[in-house]
């Protein structure tokens, strides 16, 4: 594994090394350097130190062509809330990670490190998991991404999975790129589609680029793991089948203690997220302006929905950033979208794949939403959406 090799014969005992690192990683004793299970592999004590004694040596955790064949299996990194429940993403995770491991005809394996609460790992093996590698140590609570990226690198040098998959919660996108340094190996972030290729066998991980005015497939050929992280709600969590057995291994709890500590949990918006949403209705700059937002409010309330939107509305100030849906907004995964007046930009689109039944209104019957939508109706969105609520009001009474 790459790591920092000191020279302590070459050590003049400067601190120069020790005053650089920004996480206690390098420590003088003794008028010698050395180097503490604090240290992230950053480089800065190699720079800092005048006389090269400090090297940082890249070593043989990086998959060499010859041995690509033995990495096998896929893996789904398993987060948990707060009360120790995995997050849906994880599900949604296991469900793709399911056919991606069926593809290459290998297990399926979640990673599940902290304290999960009771029914966890089965939970996860009815979700698809052959396998569930058990680490529970309240010490991987989420507060230090190093600790657990220590543990999965670890962990993934011994056992030599394939893929890796990570919720791109905004833990997962500070752990897997921390996993993705240590193995040296590749990390495709917000992917929106994941496939085997079926000659080659490698992982294609799509997501948007330049902006999102383009769809990018990326391929990891000389490296493994194959890693990718993936929004909450881009793929549909499989139906849970109690009936499926799996194995759940046991793992050591890890050495060192974490260097980050909660001091206080603030929330940045109270109320229901529209990732977690069962009925959404999302408004476009077709509904024309914000007076249209009462009726709008109207058909969500009528329809037990959550409101959500797209970016020209947050940047108009007429809603929210927290309703904003797509590739640089929210990811959202409801059974039912209402999708009014909006075109269906490839970026809003990104963010709509794992919408179950999509019905569109539109008045420009060629506007890109339709090919995202099962049902649709094409006209004006103030007048289909007021005969709607004069529907449903009529059936609610
Ligand atoms: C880097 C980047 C990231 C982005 N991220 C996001 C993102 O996360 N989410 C997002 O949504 N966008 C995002 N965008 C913006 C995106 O490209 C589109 O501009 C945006 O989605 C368009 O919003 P819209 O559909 O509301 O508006 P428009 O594209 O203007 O479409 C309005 C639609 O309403 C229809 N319409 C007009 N009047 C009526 C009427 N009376 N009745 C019925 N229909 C009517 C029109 O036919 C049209 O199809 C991003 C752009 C970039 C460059």
């Amino acid at each position: 594994m790459t790591g920092i090799v000191i020279d302590a014969e070459k050590c003049v005992g400067c601190r120069q090394c020790e005053r650089a690192c920004a996480s206690a990683g390098i420590v003088v004793e003794n008028r010698t350097a050395r180097v503490t299970e604090s240290c992230t592999l950053c480089g800065a004590c190699v720079d800092a130190c005048p006389v090269g004694t400090v090297e940082l040596v890249r070593g043989s955790a990086a998959a060499r062509a010859e041995d690509l064949g033995t990495w096998r299996n896929v893996w789904v990194y398993c987060q948990l809330d707060a009360s120790g429940a995995p997050l849906s993403v994880a599900f949604e995770l296991l469900g793709r990670g399911r056919e991606l491991a069926d593809a290459r005809g290998e297990n399926l394996v979640a990673l599940l490190a902290g304290t999960p609460a009771p029914g966890s790992a089965e939970a996860l093996i009815a979700a698809g998991a052959d396998e569930v590698l058990l680490c529970e140590d309240g010490r991987l609570d989420r507060v230090d991404a190093s600790l657990e990226a220590e543990l999965v690198a670890h962990l993934a040098q011994d056992l030599r999975p394939e893929i890796i998959l990570y919720g791109a919660t905004a833990f997962g996108r500070e752990l897997a790129p921390q996993v993705a340094v240590r193995l040296e190996t590749g990390l495709t972030a917000d992917c929106t589609v994941l496939e085997i290729n079926p000659e080659t066998g490698l992982l294609e991980q799509t997501r948007p680029a330049f902006g999102g005015n383009l769809m990018a497939t990326i391929t990891c050929p000389a490296h493994r793991p194959q890693m990718a992280t993936v929004r909450p709600g881009i793929f549909s969590a499989p139906a849970a089948d109690p009936a499926r057995r799996g194995q759940v291994t046991r793992i050591a709890p890890v050495a060192r203690e974490p260097r980050v500590r909660i001091v206080e949990k603030a929330s940045a918006r109270s109320g229901p997220s529209i990732a977690e949403a069962e009925r959404l209705v999302v408004l476009g700059r077709g509904i024309g302006s914000k007076k249209s937002l009462p009726l709008m409010r109207r058909l969500a309330e009528l329809l037990d929905a959550e409101i959500g939107c797209t970016r020209p509305l947050v940047e108009a100030g007429w809603l929210e950033y927290p309703h904003q849906v797509g590739q640089t907004g929210v990811a959202v995964a409801p059974k039912l979208l209402v999708s009014i007046g909006v075109s269906g930009a490839i970026q809003h689109l990104a963010g709509i794949g794992g919408a179950e039944t999509v019905i569109a209104i539109n008045e420009d019957p060629e506007a890109p939403i339709f090919s995202a939508a099962r049902y649709g109706a094409v006209g004006d969105c103030i007048e289909i959406v007021s005969a709607l609520v004069e529907q449903l009001e009529k059936s609610t009474r």
